[in-house]
């Protein structure tokens, strides 16, 4: 039994006890359970108010933890994993109805989302866009080849295409802290048994030119987006939308850990926080 607290937004002592005794009776018939959606504060609380760590044990952070809740002791197929997933989501259509009926019409992305094709980077969650919103464009470190060059071509069509059929008016060049090809790049890793990795990642070598000795993958990581940027402008069509001031081009860092973005600033020249700091879920509640 899936229970889902994404609309808790307050739970008290009493609340939290009355939930940990419901769960610990429905499990003493059996019937596994799994806690989704459980905002931070709330863990805290149901924590305290089961002190065996059995309500505690049943918190899924992700989708994969639900499905190791519900059947204990049996090892699930990644592709049973994704079956689940679309089970879950044709389960949820109708909450998507009206979005449906105007996504099967057409498309009509306002931007064009760069980003690696890292499994922690995740466009849509990051800017909290629906399907429709970002044309993406994901790749080993996010690269997007200069014009023109012998490269092959994918990310170049997608720029033309968003650009000539598309009304895309932002591209967005996102890079990562944790980068394995930043890192591989660093490494001067010659990327053995892998000749496409190495021939992908040639573009960005030029990095190596304009980085430090002691460079971290996350200095490398901002300076391939700066890199990245200067390489769509090697495109026609992207000056000719930026000189008719059509078109806005805008690098982006994620830093996993601290769930943060960063923008690298034309003037001061540096990434700068593109939003400000919040508070964080359990400060905001005590106030
Ligand atoms: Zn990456």
């Amino acid at each position: 039994m899936i229970f889902e607290l994404r609309q808790v937004t307050a739970l008290d002592v009493a609340g939290a006890e009355l939930l940990a005794r419901l769960f610990a009776d429905i499990e003493a018939r059996g019937t596994p359970i799994a806690l989704v959606g459980v905002a931070e504060p709330h863990v805290a609380q149901l924590v305290a108010a089961d002190p065996s760590g059995r309500v505690a044990a049943r918190i899924a952070a992700t989708e994969i933890d639900v499905l190791r809740l519900l059947n204990p002791g049996r090892v699930t197929r990644p592709i049973e994993r994704l079956i689940a997933g679309v089970r879950r989501f044709q389960q949820s259509a109708g909450r998507r109805r009206l979005l449906v009926e105007r996504l099967a019409k057409a498309q009509d992305p306002h931007t064009l989302f760069v980003s690696c094709a890292d499994s922690r980077v995740v466009p849509t969650l990051l800017t909290s866009t629906d399907p429709g919103e970002l044309l993406q464009v994901r790749n080993l470190g996010n690269i997007v080849p200069p014009s023109g060059g012998a490269a092959m071509p994918a990310e170049g069509a997608a720029v033309e295409y968003a650009l000539t059929r598309l009304h895309i008016t932002e591209i967005v060049v996102c890079g990562h802290s944790g980068c394995g090809a930043m890192t591989a790049l660093l490494a001067r890793d010659p990327a053995v048994g892998m000749p496409s990795v190495a021939e992908w990642l040639r573009p960005a070598a030029a990095l190596l030119a304009r980085l430090p000795d002691d460079a971290t993958p996350g200095d490398a990581a901002m300076a391939n987006v700066v890199l990245q940027l200067e390489h769509l402008r090697t495109y026609p069509i992207v000056r000719e939308r930026l000189v008719a001031g059509q078109l806005r081009l805008h690098g982006w860092y994620y830093d996993i850990g601290a769930g943060a973005l960063s923008a690298w600033d034309d003037v001061a020249e540096q990434f700068v926080p593109l939003v400000s700091p919040i508070r964080s879920s359990a400060s905001a509640h005590r106030c």
